[in-house]
């Protein structure tokens, strides 16, 4: 039996005592620890019933025991499907629905808010919580700690990870075992992991950045991960003395730039800075280099295609570039009928190679607006590779904002404001925040007779949609600015908007 993602990222570790996990409090985890609560939880998701290809979802706050619960859906060949832990039930009623999930594993305390919506979908609920306690902890417990990988091929389905949708209905991006495996190995390489390295890990494990990039490189290289249950900036403070490399999200970068504890001693053993998942400003590459006499490596990817770009590790880090196409990845830029531009030239970013995934989850119309027959994938982003291979992301074709390094889609949140009955319609942009990145704007015309009151508008999302989501700021129109073709003119909005959360 060979099992394609879990005997690289698990099972060659089963007797290995090297510490995986160093926990906030001091404690760790060993691999061969890891390893066997990975086993027991691949042997009590097969006892309760899922089979290789089912999907087992789970929202859960980051912890050793989620990460291992990840390893054995892997083991057992079951599909995961890591919810952001924001989620709200109706949100995740959706991803049950969608993805025909055999069984959902929350939070104790969420239990009883997801039961309904666990039933109304058939799927069975079970809990699991950060210290150990839970249903499904009380379960794994009682199996053995010894455990034969399901047979699963390089392109068989690991996990489906849910995109926000411009329509307001988000994707279950379909990701293979190889999709994962081949772009964690190029990453190990290119950013010269070795078991020596001691990875922070600050990052939020329902993501592609902290899972797959973080997470994988890490269990390929060997090495042990500061694993934090979020960013916290006394932490990761605290924290740096101890590590060869971290990952982050812009965010991070700019929120431990205010602290003066931020110099070159504190940093003297980290080797690596990476950050991605939204734009690096130029500014912020500089002042890192001045405090801490490192150039921060900035890389592209996104769910769908995982790591696409990297600046080099040896060799130029350009500032406000994510670098070149990460071996093995074909990138181009073209015009909407996906030909081919000059260098230079502003267009969307296409991309190719092991890393791209495999479609979206029962979407077939959808995965082929965006897959090419040839298998670019249509990435959304606009951007221009220069005369050395450079890529510059210059903006996004699909109208996402990232605000904190989460994305938000304007039309999720635009489709829940018109629903409220003192609402007559709304327009969603993002604007310039200086820690956020961008903050969420809703710019919102009254129901006729209507107060316009930005409190209770606020309040009624609360149910709806995750905390990450709501407009920081709410803007009360007459109408809103339409060109000829009655299209809602975002980028007047943008502009009226532009200094509202100025310094
Ligand atoms: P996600 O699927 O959540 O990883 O979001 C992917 C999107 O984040 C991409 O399509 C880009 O728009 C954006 N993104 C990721 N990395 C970068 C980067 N280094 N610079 C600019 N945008 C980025």
């Amino acid at each position: 039996m060979t099992n394609h993602l879990f005997d690289a990222l698990f099972a060659r570790h089963a007797t290995n005592s090297a510490i995986f996990l160093h926990l906030p409090d001091g404690q760790t985890v060993t691999y061969a620890e890891f390893f066997t609560q990975a086993a027991r939880f691949a042997n009590a998701i097969r006892a309760s019933g899922l089979n290789p290809g089912d999907r087992l979802a789970l929202q859960l706050d980051k912890s050793p025991d989620m990460l291992a619960l990840i390893a054995g859906a892997i083991g057992a060949g079951v599909v995961f499907l890591p919810l952001n832990s924001a989620y709200t039930p109706a949100e995740v009623a959706y991803f049950l629905n969608d993805s025909g999930a055999k069984l959902l594993i929350c939070e104790g305390r969420s239990a009883a808010s997801l039961k309904g919506v666990a039933e109304a979908s058939k799927a069975a609920l079970s809990t699991l919580n950060s210290d150990g306690s839970g249903d499904f902890a009380d379960f794994a417990r009682q199996m053995p700690a010894s455990f034969t990988p399901s047979d699963r091929g390089a392109d068989d389905l690991a996990g489906l990870l849910y995109t926000s949708g411009t329509t307001g209905r988000s994707k279950g991006a379909m990701l293979s075992h190889d999709n994962l495996l081949s772009n964690a190995r190029v990453l190990a390489d290119s950013w010269r992991f070795t078991q020596s390295d001691v990875l922070l890990h600050a990052l939020p494990v329902f993501h592609t950045h902290g899972l797959f990039v973080a997470t994988n490189v890490a269990l390929l290289a060997g090495c042990s991960m500061i694993f934090l249950p979020k960013f916290d900036v006394n932490e990761v403070i605290r924290q740096l003395p101890a590590s060869t490399a971290m990952m982050g999200v812009p965010t991070f970068y700019t929120r431990l730039l205010e602290d003066p504890r931020l110099d070159h001693e504190r940093v003297k053993d980290v080797r690596l800075f990476v950050s991605g998942s939204a734009p690096l400003l130029a500014e912020t590459h500089k002042q890192w280099l001045a405090r801490t006499g490192h150039r921060i490596l900035e890389r592209y990817g996104m769910t769908e295609t995982n790591m696409n770009t990297s600046n080099p590790y040896d060799g130029e880090r350009r500032a406000g570039t994510v670098g070149r196409p990460l071996p093995g990845v074909e990138l181009r830029i073209c015009d909407a009928e996906g030909r081919e531009m000059p260098t230079g030239e502003i267009g969307m970013i296409e991309v190719r190679g092991p890393n791209v995934f495999q479609g979206y989850w029962n979407m077939p119309a959808k995965t082929r607006e965006e897959l090419r027959p040839n298998g670019f994938f249509i990435t959304g982003d606009l951007g221009q590779v220069d005369e050395d291979g450079y890529v510059t992301i210059v903006g996004r074709g699909k109208d996402l904002i990232i605000s904190g390094g989460f994305n938000i889609y304007p039309k999720e949140v635009e489709l829940v404001l018109d629903g409220l009955p003192q609402v007559l319609e709304s327009a969603v942009i993002g604007v310039p925040h200086p820690d956020f990145g961008e903050a969420v704007v809703a710019v919102v015309v009254p129901a006729v007779g209507a107060e316009a009151d930005p409190q209770m508008i606020t309040s009624s999302l609360g149910q709806q949609l995750a905390r990450f989501k709501h407009p920081k700021h709410i803007a009360f129109r007459a109408a809103l600015p339409r060109n000829t073709m009655g299209k809602v003119q975002k980028n007047v909005l943008r502009d009226e908007l532009a200094d509202l959360f100025a310094l």
